[in-house]
């Protein structure tokens, strides 16, 4: 058979996109979702059974519907969690949240939509006299589509640095994924560790430590050495931002911005104003100054808009001063192996000398991969087949304003969306659920011939 629609992916974004097209289209259709991950909807995000592993978005914007805020904090009471809109809940927590949501509108039999949830990896693909799309999959099989939504998410970023020449058991004390929270057994209590990355996933991966039992130091190392803030306890009023007066130079709005900063007297209410904005604000940069942001920019902007919640920073902060954590800016050359260990050899930022960090482990917390297209086999066969095209600063896959993808070869053929952080050439904000939504919204009314478009529900 053909379906309707075949989503790729099984994460967040694609979960969000087949709860929204169980809702828009007609009970005649059949949509197939096809994904790798055993548990459908909670992707790397939501995966984690630690309880401090919280959302770094408060509860009222994590609702899975943009038209139905309240919907996780409902479920959130519903299933007696004392947390209420402005409380940051466990990432787990959420997955379940997911979880549930599908499984009701699933549960719908008589009115919805056939859907068929297919295990495995699309690993190629083939379109069929241009009316529909064949994916083959890992296990041999083979699924035809009408319409696809790719959903793929972004892989790990690679070690900066090649392993090659160490032994194998060498090898094994550097963990490649850190998702897979299986290494944390392995650590000694007093073992020497060093996360390179200092980003949320390396605060992530402390408090994980911490949480098992770890007591020794954790040596961080990163270009700029520079950690992510935390959320206010008592947030103000986001500030109100004009961005059709920003200037569109780097320079010139990022001290604009700084400007806004020292009026409002805290960055954070001019970032939260600037928040809901951020993807009209990206669509007025042209190519060049896009650019400047990822090459100058982008550190800085990380650590002020992926903030923590105020409990986990405040954890963080206190093994800091501890001394429990230790951060270092720097540029990591290599690994070499050690009697009793590794060595981390870095060029100190700012200097030209290099330092070195010995380590019983390391850690790969550089986090996820910008997204791009050469993690993923799929999307390099799509790519030779002129199905999809590369956005130019290689932040994923060329596509519209409506999420369509453009494709580098001849333009008819069977419609493909795209879902999630892939799009970050178009819209740049597009990694969390507030925005994910939105689009996902949007991508099943098309889908569906249905409009309008839900309204931007991102501002709370
Ligand atoms: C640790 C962490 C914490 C986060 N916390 C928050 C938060 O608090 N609030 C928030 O709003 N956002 C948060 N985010 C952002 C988060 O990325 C998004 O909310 C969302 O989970 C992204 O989902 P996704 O489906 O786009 O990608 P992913 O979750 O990466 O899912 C993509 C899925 O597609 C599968 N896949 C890839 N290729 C194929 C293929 N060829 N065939 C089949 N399947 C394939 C992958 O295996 C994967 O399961 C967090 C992200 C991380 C990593």
């Amino acid at each position: 058979m053909i379906y309707d629609v075949v989503v790729v992916g099984s994460g967040f974004s694609a979960i969000a996109t087949v709860c929204n097209l169980i809702e828009l289209l007609p009970a005649s259709s059949a949509i197939a979702v096809i994904g790798d991950d055993p548990g459908f909807g909670r992707g790397t995000a939501y995966r984690t059974e630690l309880y401090l592993h919280r959302l770094n978005v408060p509860a009222a914007r994590m609702s899975l519907f943009p038209d139905r805020p309240d919907a996780f904090v409902q479920w959130l009471s519903e299933h007696d969690r004392s947390l209420s809109a402005g409380d940051f809940a466990s990432r787990n927590d959420y997955g379940l949240y997911v979880r549930d949501t599908l499984a009701s509108l699933l549960r719908n039999r008589k009115s919805r939509c056939r859907v068929d949830f297919i295990k495995a990896k699309a690993t190629g693909c083939m379109e069929q006299y241009r009316s529909s799309l064949a994916f083959f999959l890992d296990n041999g099989d083979e699924i035809a589509a009408r319409s696809v939504v790719l959903c793929l998410g972004v892989g790990n970023a690679k070690l900066p640095v090649d392993l090659g020449h160490l032994s194998a058991a060498a090898r094994t004390r550097v963990v490649k994924n850190p998702w897979r929270l299986s290494w944390l057994h392995k650590v000694g209590a007093k073992d020497r560790v060093c996360i390179l990355g200092s980003g949320l996933t390396m605060i992530d991966q402390v408090l994980a430590l911490s949480a098992h039992g770890f007591e020794g130091q954790v040596d961080v190392l990163s270009r700029r050495g520079l950690a992510p803030h935390g959320h206010s306890r008592n947030p103000h009023h986001a500030a109100s931002i004009d961005i059709a007066a920003l200037p569109t130079r780097m320079s010139k709005l990022l001290r604009s911005l700084r400007d806004e900063s020292r009026k409002t007297g805290d960055w954070r209410d001019v970032m939260d104003g600037l928040r809901p904005q951020t993807q009209a604000l990206w669509q007025r940069l042209d190519k060049s100054e896009r650019a400047r942001f990822l090459r100058h920019a982008l550190p800085w902007w990380n650590i002020h808009r992926h903030r923590v919640g105020p409990e986990v920073f405040q954890r963080f902060q206190d093994l800091v001063h501890d001394g429990k954590v230790v951060l270092h800016a720097g540029y990591l050359q290599e690994i070499e192996e050690t009697n009793d260990g590794l060595r981390l050899r870095y060029r100190a930022r700012g200097r030209k000398d290099v330092l070195s960090l010995d380590a019983d482990w390391v850690v790969n917390c550089t986090g996820m991969e910008r997204a791009g297209i050469d993690h993923s086999p799929l999307l390099r066969e799509m790519l030779r087949q002129k199905l999809i095209s590369a956005d130019p600063l290689r932040l994923g896959i060329a596509v519209d304003g409506q999420s369509r993808v453009s494709r580098s070869g001849e333009e008819k053929g069977v419609q493909i969306h795209a879902v999630g952080a892939l799009t970050a050439g178009q819209f740049w904000e597009i990694t969390a659920v507030p925005d994910i939504r939105v689009q996902a919204r949007q991508v099943a009314q098309v889908l569906a011939g249905a409009s309008p478009p839900v309204s931007d529900a991102r501002q709370f």
